[in-house]
């Protein structure tokens, strides 16, 4: 089988390798659909804590497919059906664990992390993962694609659901990835009244407004707190993500903050980044500043449930499709910075 194999910094190749073959307590799904998240470009770049610059490993944690063997002492599953993983796996005994937080686990193991992952034709899915509850079997009529996305959307779901956004919030997006695409669409689900990108190329603003922006700042033309202060009447949002790893969305997003208002640091800094920040504004104003990271069982149910129902649209940040042939390209692609998500058919040889 094909499998794109990360081998350290800077460097993925193409290579063949033998199928996997599942223990009795494990079994193998083939990969329909694998997207590259930031994360993967992280690791690619030689930047992640938990994969080493020199280690070799098939990345990808945002996949499904289908069950084509299973070991002779797995209950429940079964050959032909349909899936999809949570990818942080938590180790069950830990005090995170106990309260369903597997991506809190200080000792989790994760696919396309430190366990081969999603860019292969075919995946082995290890005991720990299935008696975890980490494969989840996708509804009838959802495509491969969509439930690749389930992962991300259940990533900003974990941040959305401890913003309580109401039809009475302003919500302001700092960033036009991908990420920013799906808190929009959350941000309109939630019939939020307003909502604000702010990004600084024209042309991906426009694009990313669709997915339900009322007001967009393009940050290369204009100054971001006046213009998002102009735009709520002087009064500042109630609810702010940042969806880039930069260290001026930060500051902006606290600027803009109203009284009681809510903020998820949503995208890390690179490591040793930090950002100066007026608590007495957090103090007098009563704000809240969170952080979330990956996603727990719930919030990937819960997630699945939103893209089932067609309440969120996966699928329209996707930009750029890539076969297993080009997988490389795909890569490099991603890296460049164009388009929004890219998605990896392992099963397609090229993309027509
Ligand atoms: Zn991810
Ligand atoms: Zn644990």
């Amino acid at each position: 089988m094909k499998a794109a194999v990360f081998k350290g910094q800077g460097l993925v190749t193409l290579d063949d390798r033998p199928l996997p073959v599942p223990g009795p307590d494990e079994l193998v799904m083939r990969v329909h659909a694998a997207s590259i998240c930031g994360t993967d470009l992280k690791i690619i770049r030689g930047g992640h804590f938990r994969v080493g610059p020199d280690e070799t490993r098939v990345l990808g944690h945002e996949l499904a497919g289908e069950i084509v063997e299973v070991g002779a002492q797995v209950p429940l599953w079964r050959a032909g059906q349909r899936v999809a993983v949570v990818p942080n796996i938590g180790c069950g005994h830990c005090d995170m664990c106990r309260k369903g937080l597997n991506n809190m686990c200080p000792d989790y193991d994760a696919f396309g992390i430190n366990i081969d992952g999603g860019f292969q034709q075919y995946m082995l899915v290890t005991r720990a993962a299935l008696a975890g509850g980490n494969l989840v079997e996708i509804p009838q009529g959802m495509t491969f694609e969509e439930a690749s996305l389930v992962e991300p959307l259940s990533c900003c779901f974990n941040a959305w659901k401890d913003l309580h956004v109401t039809p009475e919030d302003r919500v302001l997006v700092l960033g036009t990835g991908p990420i920013a695409g799906l808190f929009l669409q959350l941000a309109r689900a939630y019939g939020a009244r307003q909502v604000i990108v702010v990004g600084r190329r024209a042309s991906r603003l426009a694009e990313i407004a669709a997915f339900g922006a009322t007001d967009t700042v393009d940050s290369g033309l204009a100054d971001v707190v006046a213009e998002v202060m102009r735009l709520t009447q002087g009064c500042g949002v109630d609810v702010a993500l940042t969806c880039a790893p930069a260290p001026e969305l930060q500051q902006q997003a606290m600027a803009c903050l109203a009284r009681f208002g809510r903020l998820n640091f949503f995208s890390g800094l690179t490591r040793g980044s930090t950002v100066g920040i007026d608590t007495n504004k957090v103090h007098y104003w009563s704000l809240k500043l969170l952080g979330s990271t990956g996603s727990s069982l719930d919030d990937y149910a819960r997630a699945l449930r939103l893209v089932e129902t067609g309440k969120i649209r996966v699928t329209g940040v996707v930009s750029h499709r890539f076969g297993m042939a080009d997988a490389v390209a795909a890569f490099d692609h991603a890296l460049s910075g164009q388009g929004m998500k890219t998605v990896i058919f392992p099963q397609v040889e090229t993309m027509p």
